[in-house]
This record gives structure tokens, sequence and C-alpha cells, in this order.
């Protein structure tokens, strides 16, 4: 549950002006702020005050006259005050789903996957369906897969549907089966296989193809299922200190899902939606983006399109073929007439696009792209490429023209780079999330995690993109570290220019007059601790429009 506090309830009363209902001002004071400010400098202060609509109206250095007439004082007790963090690429919906799924991928036998199962079906009473993940029956040393019977034994009264952990086998009880009409008759499916006794009896197991069998019968989330997973979603966000988000391939459900949070005061974090495909985008916003909405809550700021895949499953783009699979070079998923098609249908009703583009092919097509439509396209059009992991040198300073955005996800660097290395020779590494290069060419940068594909840790992001090794500290001295960017830079790509990538600068992402104060208190500045330390921050406050939300 998402907890909305008062200022005044967190805060001592100082005076109470009765005859002036209006502005009710509060003073944060004794903190070590940070923010950056409008040319890009970190500027550092003492104090900040915001009025009852939750917007900065002073920000006070050190030794600076307190204002008159506040109504309320809060001691900061010296802690850093950050801006909100911002993360510039995550999926709400998957995050808070994930959050909800049982996740077996640490049991070590049987009866404690049973066990887990049992009392996640009793702490789940609303539930229709039990769905999990993560079992493995060789990890158990069962020597055999589990049952239905099994599952009945410890959820006899809902069908229970689980994913095996590499994903190509699902484990259900008897409901589930009953649910979906198997029985002995149903014949393998082409490409899978039905587990079965001696008998020929389906025992509870389908692999590969046969899973759908049962799968096609597993319901769509109800709105009531969706409103819970959106709620667990932007728990975890505050936990991570994360105050606005991107919304990446937002659904038609998913907007109707922010909305009843928003009609019903739930809303929390802030998020500037993208839709999944034109049609999403035209159903909902019409014409034009949407205004903002609850106190610059939500926006639907355009849409999102996939011109490539990931470089794990060599869907990535590239220029010339895969290092470890010199047949291929990827799968384009647009052509570049129906990339330019969709990209105009966009522009043309005002809306931004954000392309995802990973290999150097696909990064290169859409620098192309936005160079042809900006004729035509011109103005503020803040074009946004998602990834920007694999850029052919040769095309890195384009990113400084058109006022292009890298969306990029320091944590995908330390997960990949392995992976990198062996889908690509040394020498076309040198534009891998290549961070500096891009600000120096003139891009810039917003930083987002790809959550729940990562964790949506900020300060893990901070860390990695300063030293480029990861939480262990490895590889030693970092991975191409001519790469790293330098904390302040860091710290704006998490906050200020991730506002500025949504078109939500001047309402937040900075701590400055005009602004929602949206802030963090935590135990340690970010601009002088060490990557391994910036890791370990605690968040001890989190604030949104000046109220305190965690
Ligand atoms: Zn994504």
């Amino acid at each position: 549950m998402t907890r909305y506090l008062y200022a005044a309830a967190a805060t001592a009363l100082i005076a109470c002006t009765i005859s002036f209902p209006a502005a009710a001002d509060t003073l944060v004071h004794n903190v070590d702020g940070i923010t950056v400010g409008e040319d890009g400098d970190i500027e550092r202060f003492d104090a900040l005050v915001f009025d009852d609509e939750g917007r900065i109206t002073q920000v006070l250095e050190r030794g600076e006259d307190r204002p008159d007439g506040l109504d309320y004082a809060i001691d900061g007790k010296g802690q850093v005050m950050l801006p909100g963090m911002i993360d510039a690429h995550v999926h709400v919906m998957d995050i808070g789903f994930a959050a909800l799924t049982l996740d077996l991928s640490d049991t070590q036998s049987l009866e404690e996957a049973l066990e887990r199962i049992a009392q996640f079906a009793q702490d789940n009473p609303g539930r229709p369906w039990i769905l999990g993940r993560g079992w493995n029956q060789e990890t158990w040393g069962l020597g055999r897969f589990p049952t239905a019977a099994e599952l009945d034994a410890v959820v006899p009264d809902r069908p229970v549907w689980l994913e095996r952990a590499d994903n190509h086998a699902n484990w259900g009880n008897s409901l589930a089966l009953e649910q979906a009409g198997i029985t002995a008759d149903t014949p393998d499916p082409e490409g899978g296989r039905i587990i079965r006794d001696a008998n020929g009896d389906p025992t509870g197991v389908f692999v590969d193809n046969a899973s759908a069998l049962v799968g096609d019968f597993v319901p769509e989330p109800r709105p009531e299922d969706r409103d819970a997973a959106f709620a667990k979603a932007q728990e975890r966000l505050l936990d991570y200190g994360v105050t606005a988000v991107a919304d990446m391939g937002t659904t038609i459900a998913d907007w109707h899902t922010f909305r009843r949070a928003g009609d019903k005061g739930r809303l929390t974090v802030r998020i500037m939606a993208y839709a999944d495909s034109p049609e999403t985008l035209e159903t909902i916003a019409g014409p034009s983006p949407t205004p903002w909405l609850y106190e610059d809550r939500l926006r639907f700021n355009g849409v999102k399109l996939y011109l490539d895949g990931a470089l794990g499953s060599r869907g990535a783009t590239l220029k010339e073929p895969y290092a470890d699979a010199p047949d291929t070079t990827g799968l384009a998923l647009l052509t570049p007439a129906q990339l330019r098609n969709r990209m105009s249908r966009a522009a043309m009703s005002g809306f931004q696009t954000a392309i995802h583009a990973i290999g150097d092919a696909a990064n290169a097509e859409v620098l192309n792209a936005v160079e042809e439509l900006s004729e035509s396209y011109s103005g503020d059009r803040r074009w946004r490429v998602e990834h920007a992991q694999i850029v052919d040198v040769a095309d890195l300073p384009r990113f400084g023209d058109h006022g292009i955005i890298a969306s990029m996800q320091p944590l995908h660097q330390t997960s990949d780079r392995s992976m990198a290395e062996a889908r690509l020779e040394e020498d076309r590494l040198g534009g891998a999330y290549a961070w500096r290069s891009i600000l120096e060419a003139g891009g810039r940068l917003a930083f987002g995690s790809d959550a729940p594909v990562e964790p949506a840790d900020p300060f893990a992001g901070i860390a990695v993109a300063i030293s480029r090794t990861d939480a262990e500290g490895e590889p030693f001295g970092g991975w191409r570290p001519q790469e790293t960017v330098s904390r302040e830079q860091a710290l704006d790509a998490f906050t200020a220019a991730a506002a500025y990538a949504g078109f939500a600068d001047g309402r937040f992402g900075r701590l400055v007059p005009g602004e929602r104060a949206d802030f963090l208190l935590v135990d340690r500045d970010p601009l002088l601790a060490s990557p391994q330390d910036i890791r370990a921050t605690d968040i001890g406050q989190v604030w949104i429009g000046g109220r305190r939300v965690r």
C-alpha cells in the first residue's frame, strides 16, 4: 500500500495563520542539498521551501535568511538531499507483475517448492490462478518431472501453472489441466510434448509448444489484478528512490490502470508514457499528446517503436555479420519505409518518438531517418533512441545533430559485456555503450534501467556509469573505461536530463524554484562516494510534490 503522508503529519507545526488559508509554506532545512542547475552545473544548497501545491518557491544557501510566514519546518538532520531519481526506460506493469508472481528459482527441493506454493496460495486468496516460475527438477535432484498430483496436495481449489526456469516447460495441477480440457486423448502438438505416465495419462508437465495447450486458458489479468500490480510497481520504484519514469510500451490496459490510480489519488510516481504502437497512441491520445494530468503525474508523450531485437538472441541488426554466427546480421523489425512512415505519423501530430535500436545497423538507420525527417518536422522534437548499445564509431558524432537523446541503461553494460565480446570482434566495440562519446559529440544522455530486465536501482546505475564495473568491482579498472561519465553527468542523466528527455523539464527533475518538490533524503553524497559506496546508499525518505511517500 502506498503511503501518502501529508507534510503536516511528519513535521512540527511552527505557526498556523488562520486568516491566510492559502499559502502553507514548508521549509526543509539543515540538509546537504544537491541539484543539477539550469546550465548543467551542480548547485548546492542548505534548505528549500515549497508551497501547498508541492512546488518549490525558494532554495536557500547556507547563511541565507529564512523566509517569514512559514507554516511548517522539517529538520533534515544534515542528510543529503537529492532530486527524486528519474528512470528514463522502464516497463511499469511488468515490474509489478514480476513482483507478484511466485518465484521458485531459489528452491532446493520439491518439498521446499511445494511449501512455498502452498504459502503463496494462502497469502493470495483472491487470485483465480496461482502463477509462478523458476522451478528446476534438476536443482532439486528429483530425477524426474514433478506431477499434477503433487500440486493438488497443496493447492486443490484453484488452477496452478508454473513455468520452468528455462521457459521451455510448464507444470500444472489437475484443475489447470481440467480447465484446458486436457485428457489422455489430447495429442502432442507439433514441436511439443505432454509428459505422460505408463497409461498415457498426462502427469502435469508440458514441454515446449505443448505448454500453450494450458497456457492459453490462463485468464488475462483483471482490472483489480492490474491495480495490485501497479501498486506493487510503485512501491518497488519508491524503494529505489525513483520518483518518475518513462514507461516504454504503454498498452491501452496499462493506461487505464494509470488513470484509475490517478482518479483515486493512488498515482504516486510520475509517468511519461510511450505507446506500444501508433494505433494505441491514436486510440488513447487522439490527435495530440495529452495534457499533464494529476498535478504533473501522467502524460502520454508519444510512441515506442522497435527497429531491431537484442544482442543476446542475435536479433540486433549489425552492419557486418555476428562474429559468433557469420550467417546472420540480425533481424530488422521495420523496413526503412515503415520506420519513416511511423515516425512521421507521430511527428505530424506533435508526438515524440522513442525508437528501440541496439545494433550498429539499427542505430545508423535511426540516425538516417531522424536526419531526413528533421527537414519536414523542425522544432523541438527530442527524438529518442532507446538503448543505443552498439554504435559504429563513424556514426557517434551524428548523435550531436538534431537534438537526439540517447536513452541508455548503464546496468546493461555490466550484464552484457561478455556477451557483447562474443557477438562482436574487438574492433567493433569502439562505440559499445559509448556514453562519454555520445555526450562529447553533443548528444543528450538520459539514463534508465529497463526494469524489470534489470533492477530499477539508479544508485547502482550511477555506480556503473562512473566506473564501468559491476557489483563485485569487476573488471578491475572498468570495461572500456574511456566511456565512463563524471558523477555530475551521471546524476544529470538520472534526474534533469531524464526529465528533459520526456518534455518534463521545468516541472520536475531539478530542485529549483518553480519545479515540483520531488526529493530524497539519503545518507551519502553520490558526488563524493566511491562506486561501491554509492551502491550502498540508504534512502531515508522519498518526497513527491511536497508529500512524503516513503
Ligand atoms: Zn525496455
